[in-house]
């Protein structure tokens, strides 16, 4: 029997994570959207509290421990790291998007170390905040493009990167950059491995912070790697250019973390959707979940619409999130939770502004601001058009060459 129940475990966890989205972050939405760049240190505390819990995962963060894929050994069926940090992840983005993004230690550079790290990479970096830099001016959604590169030197031991990164989230503020980069550009993106850069690397030079239309609270960098030189125990995988296996270690991530990001458009979508019922029945529009959606007004058969989206969305990311934690290959589902989740939540935060009119729109209550900060949750780890790119290849049985 399928239970579409949250499991029992995970309720507290989910209790925790509201509260702290209700009580921390909620109450400094505003301040940190309009002191772009500002840290909210108010977020120290709380990561205190995280790296105190046994679990790093506890409260959702951005899947720093929440992503590594483990046998669970004894053939059944299990809720994991996988399933509680999605779950963390939509309430603390009930909360706010962009101080999700700030929590330290909690990167998506995190995600990738928890992923792929070996056993002695996994403890020299515990503790650390980790960013993540893939994307340059001249690759963004083809990954492959990437420009970066990383010679090897024999006499030092030593990678030495060069190349220029751009849009890296916390890559101000967080302890280290975990940098894609090539060995070899002619051999395609199976010489594309991550490097674990530190921030402090002399060679590792921050450009500029961008200004953004959304999701403010969040730091967001560029870099250029000028003669950067990384100890060779920094690369995360293997070393070896495999053309067989291509691209898959590296991607591989991507299967883990974007059922995070499509959790967090669940989370910002619930907000948009909760303030507008509250909004529409103080004016008088009572959703009534007992009559077809034909027989109510107008508005109130928009917001039921909307409302089967949202959970369409949300049972979506928690599947991509359950077969993670079953080792189950979960790349059409990660892609189609992401491009369901990320649509959805840029659709409904903009419907939601129409339909409370002024006040959706004014910045006495958060519904303008959520509508900025969506659209990033269709954009960051592979855009709409992208994810539905990997779907059809993956229903037609097509390679990457043959359907672009
Ligand atoms: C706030 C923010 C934070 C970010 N954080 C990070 C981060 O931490 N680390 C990181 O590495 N990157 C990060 N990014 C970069 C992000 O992942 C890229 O912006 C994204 O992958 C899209 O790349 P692009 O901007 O170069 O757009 P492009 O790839 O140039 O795409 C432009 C448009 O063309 C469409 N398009 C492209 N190719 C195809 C195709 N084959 N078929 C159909 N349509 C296509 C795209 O969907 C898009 O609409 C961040 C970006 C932003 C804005």
């Amino acid at each position: 029997m399928i239970n579409l129940e949250i499991p029992k475990k995970f309720v507290p966890l989910v209790g925790q994570a509201h509260q702290v989205a209700e009580e921390v972050f909620r109450p400094i939405s505003r301040k940190y959207d309009a002191g772009e760049h500002e840290y909210p240190k108010e977020l120290d505390m709380l990561a205190a509290l995280i790296d105190g819990m046994n679990d790093g995962s506890d409260l959702g963060g951005a899947g720093a421990a929440g992503v590594r894929r483990t046998d669970n050994g004894d053939g059944g069926v299990r809720n994991g790291s996988n399933m509680s940090t999605v779950l963390g992840i939509i309430e603390l983005c009930w909360g706010d998007v962009g101080l999700l993004l700030s929590m330290p230690r909690q990167g998506l550079g995190n995600s990738a170390i928890a992923s792929v790290a070996n056993d002695e990479q996994l403890e020299r970096f515990r503790g650390k905040w980790a960013a993540m830099a893939i994307t340059e001016p001249e690759a963004g959604s083809d990954s492959a493009a990437i420009r970066t590169t990383a010679v090897y030197d024999e006499a030092t031991g030593e990678y030495v990167l060069n190349g220029e990164k751009i849009y890296v989230t916390s890559g101000e503020r967080a302890d280290l950059v975990v940098v894609w980069a090539t060995l070899d550009r002619s051999l395609g993106r199976a010489a594309i491995k991550s490097f674990v850069v530190e921030r402090s690397n002399p060679g590792l030079r921050l450009d500029r912070l961008e200004h953004k239309l959304g999701i403010r609270a969040s730091d967001t960098a560029a870099f250029i790697l000028d003669d950067c030189r990384v100890p060779r125990e920094n690369l995360l995988g293997s070393p070896e250019v495999d053309v067989r296996r291509g691209f898959a270690g590296v991607m591989q991530t991507f299967d883990n973390t974007r059922p995070l990001v499509a959790g967090m458009a669940v989370g910002l979508t619930r907000a948009c959707l909760e303030l507008t019922q509250r909004l529409l029945a103080e004016a008088g529009v009572e959703v009534d979940y007992d009559r077809p959606a034909a027989s109510q007004s107008a508005a109130a058969a928009e917001y039921l619409a909307m409302e089967s989206d949202y959970e369409a969305a949300r049972l979506l990311t928690l599947e991509a999130a359950w077969m993670a934690d079953n080792s189950k290959p979960n790349s059409l589902q990660a892609s189609m939770a992401k491009a369901k989740a990320g649509r959805t939540c840029v659709d409904v935060a903009l419907r939601c502004v129409r339909l409370c009119g002024s006040l959706g729109y004014g910045e006495e209550l958060l519904l303008e601001k959520w509508a900025r900060d969506a659209k990033i949750l269709d954009l960051f780890e592979g855009t709409q058009q992208i994810q539905l790119l990997i779907i059809a290849r993956q229903l037609l049985g097509k390679s990457s060459a043959e359907l672009k």
